[in-house]
């Protein structure tokens, strides 16, 4: 579905890719995790096209645009870190921000009852300013409101940071069943156990490079990354 070729970026003088090279097959859920700064983010804003960068990227056979809204209208849609919500419109009104192309707005009601089944709370505070929700109500906005955009490929940037465990659970069990409806998740994320556990695939980033990459149930189990990422673990229960 998505084939980065040889990406590299740059922010002034200091490089944060070096010819990464990915692959994205649909319906599935694909992890990227890496420490601070290893360039997680940058390779997702490449890919919304809210950095410039070298090389290719293709989705669905086409190179993508490099506008972002064009981007969005080609059926990806970015989830950024930090749960950025509208606080002073509602939660309704977060949502129909989303629905940010014109076939999309025509789908508005259709659009709604699908989020509130994905995540009833959100209808029962529908009224309510998405600034007074919980931060794990907050995240499950904003995932919904990229859902308004029909996304063929969602993408997830720390979707679990600074949520408590019981949180981090709800979330994870809803991107599950977002790719169970049929769509594809690109995930970004520090927990690599819970990440990986429910990956299909996944990529490890150190320092703007990949270093590995493998099934996700393969790389639990690989010596480095349990070193690395799992506190040592050698056999992390998903
Ligand atoms: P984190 O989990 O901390 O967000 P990350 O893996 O997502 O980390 P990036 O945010 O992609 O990493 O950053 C990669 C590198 O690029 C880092 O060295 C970071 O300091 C640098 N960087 C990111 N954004 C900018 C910017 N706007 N200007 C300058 N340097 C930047």
């Amino acid at each position: 579905m998505l084939e980065i070729q040889n990406v590299s970026v740059s922010y002034g003088m200091v490089k944060a890719l070096h010819a990464v090279s990915m692959q994205i097959q649909e319906g599935t859920i694909t992890s990227i995790i890496g420490s601070n700064g290893a360039g997680k983010t940058t390779i997702i804003n490449a890919i919304s096209a809210m950095v410039p960068y070298q090389g290719s990227i293709v989705f669905n056979g086409k190179p993508l645009p490099l506008k972002s809204n064009q981007v969005v209208r080609k059926g990806i849609v970015q989830v950024p870190e930090g749960r950025k919500v509208f606080a002073g419109l509602t939660v309704e009104e977060n949502l129909m921000v989303g629905a940010y192309t014109e076939r999309n707005r025509k789908q508005l009601p259709q659009l709604l009852k699908q989020q509130y089944a994905l995540f009833p709370r959100l209808e029962e505070r529908k009224d309510q300013d998405a600034g007074t929700l919980s931060g794990g109500e907050q995240q499950m906005l904003v995932i919904c409101r990229a859902l308004m955009g029909s996304p063929s490929l969602l993408m997830l940037d720390e979707p679990s940071l600074g949520l408590a465990p019981i949180v981090v659970r709800e979330v994870f069990e809803t991107i599950k069943r977002i790719k169970e409806n049929g769509t594809t998740i690109l995930l970004v994320e520090q927990n690599a156990n819970k990440s990986l556990c429910m990956s299909d695939y996944g990529y490890v980033i150190e320092n703007g490079r990949v270093i590995l990459e493998g099934k996700g149930q393969d790389l639990l189990s690989n010596a480095k990354v349990s070193e690395a990422y799992l506190g040592g673990k050698r056999k992390p229960t998903c």
